[in-house]
């Protein structure tokens, strides 16, 4: 009669684990072999008749364990949604130049916060400072974790306890459950809203600016349009009216686009230069979104405030950590010396012509032996431009089951994701970093498919 303490003891097991323990070190092999006996145990009991496992068995089924505690669930995909800023897939890939800059940053000391020239602290707040003075003209500038703690800083800096004013067509929530509103009152700020839901007026923020106020706030919608019968004072007369009440202008642009994506056949995205020119006191985006950096938050404007800022105890918890400057003060150099388009890849790829486009399809086409190239639309993404695109070609394959194809699609490696439309699975060259590694993986996806 088979019983339980036929099983292997956890010594013997080890005795044969030699291989794994020198993969994957001692305590996670035992703890495998553990967990293996623990669930061959179970299942004994459960069902005595199905017998004990081999050792061979046993040992396979730890290495299981093993594979899939130590497998990463952070890697590389291949975005061929066509979707530019894909917030799920990582928003922005990066410059040659910020990425070499980040690994530098990252496997050396550096002089993060310390100055050579004196051979003494220095502060980490130079390194892109300088640049941002530069490219925007702004006085000074201040880079912290993302956009989301940028924003929040500075109400709590700036704002706490007192009133800030932000027109209701503008009280919108970003994604991710970043709500203007919710932010505003997490930083202590009083929120005062003005207008109405599509319309607001100059004359709404003169009657909230009668009394004092710390801030007024222009929130950029990025995700979404107000179309139909609606109104909104220009930037630079709401700057007018803030100024006469000497209360400062926070502009989060959100996206922050430092070259004008009109220029692409999109709508025009608001500049941080222009928020600027209005007059704007501070404005703060993204560094991964349009910027097409690292994850950071930009804070651009008046040196006065901006040193309150950087004052205030949130600056050092939303502080930006030397990788994330190496990358941001290596991808603004790349406007500074006006390359961003050829470096940039989030600009490279809305830089794409349709013709470009096309002809990358066909080759896939070509390479493949199946699918047909069909005109369609990529999009910019990451809240950014609602409802804009751009004209694309697409390399459209026709699948027996398309759910069955996308899942299959996810498992490749790297993983290849795509869209369906009209149970057509479509594949847009704009956000294909590297064709041959698509194609390749489509080709044995396709015999195997056959
Ligand atoms: C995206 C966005 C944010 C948040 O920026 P993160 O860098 O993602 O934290 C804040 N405000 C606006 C208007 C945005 O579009």
């Amino acid at each position: 009669m088979t019983s339980l303490r036929d099983l292997p003891s956890i010594e013997q097991l080890l005795q044969l684990s030699h291989r794994l323990i020198n993969e994957y070190g001692r305590p996670l092999t035992l703890g495998a072999l553990r967990s293996t006996l623990d669930e061959a145990r179970a299942r004994f009991k459960a069902k005595p008749e199905a017998g004990l496992p081999s050792m061979d068995v046993i040992l396979s089924q730890a290495e299981s364990h093993l594979t899939a505690w130590t497998a990463s669930t952070l890697h590389p995909v291949i975005n061929a949604t066509g979707v530019i800023l894909h917030t799920n897939l990582g928003r922005a890939p990066l410059s040659k130049a910020a990425l070499t800059a980040m690994k530098e940053a990252a496997e050396n000391y550096s002089t993060l916060e310390y100055d050579l020239a004196k051979g003494q602290r220095g502060s980490r707040l130079v390194h892109a400072e300088s640049i941002l003075q530069r490219l925007t003209g702004a006085e000074a500038a201040l880079v912290v974790n993302n956009n989301a703690s940028a924003v929040l800083l500075v109400l709590s800096a700036l704002a706490s306890r007192k009133r800030v004013i932000i027109s209701r067509t503008q009280l919108v929530e970003i994604g991710g459950g970043f709500r203007v509103p919710d932010v505003m009152k997490q930083s202590g700020a009083k929120l005062v809203e003005v207008g109405a839901t599509n319309k607001v007026r100059l004359s709404d923020y003169k009657e909230a600016l009668e009394e004092p106020a710390a801030l007024v706030l222009r929130a950029h919608r990025s995700n979404f349009k107000i179309v139909g019968f609606t109104e909104e004072p220009e930037l630079r007369e709401i700057v007018d009216v803030a100024h006469q009440a000497n209360v400062p202008v926070l502009d989060d642009l959100g996206s922050g686009a430092l070259l004008d994506t009109a220029k692409y056949g999109l709508a025009h995205e608001p500049t941080v230069q222009e928020s600027l020119a209005a007059g704007v006191d501070l404005v703060c985006f993204s560094g991964d979104k349009l910027l097409g950096g690292p994850q950071a938050g930009i804070i651009v404007g008046k040196k006065d405030l901006i040193d309150k800022i950087k004052k205030h105890p949130l600056a050092r918890a939303v502080r930006a950590d030397k990788t994330c400057l190496a990358g941001i003060a290596a991808t603004l150099l790349h406007y500074l010396k006006d390359e961003a388009e050829r470096e940039i890849p989030v600009w490279r790829m809305m830089s794409l012509t349709e013709g470009q486009i096309k002809v990358r399809a066909g080759a896939w086409q070509d390479a493949l032996g199946q699918g047909d190239v069909i005109a369609s639309q990529s999009a910019v993404g990451g809240g950014s431009l609602p409802e804009e695109c751009l004209s694309t070609y697409v390399l459209a394959l026709r699948v027996k089951s398309p759910v069955t194809f996308l899942k299959k699609l996810r498992e490749c490696h790297p993983p290849i994701i795509a869209r369906v439309e009209n149970d057509t699975m479509l594949f847009d060259p704009r956000t294909v970093l590297n064709d041959e590694i698509l194609l390749s993986n489509l080709k044995s996806l396709l015999q195997e498919t056959e």
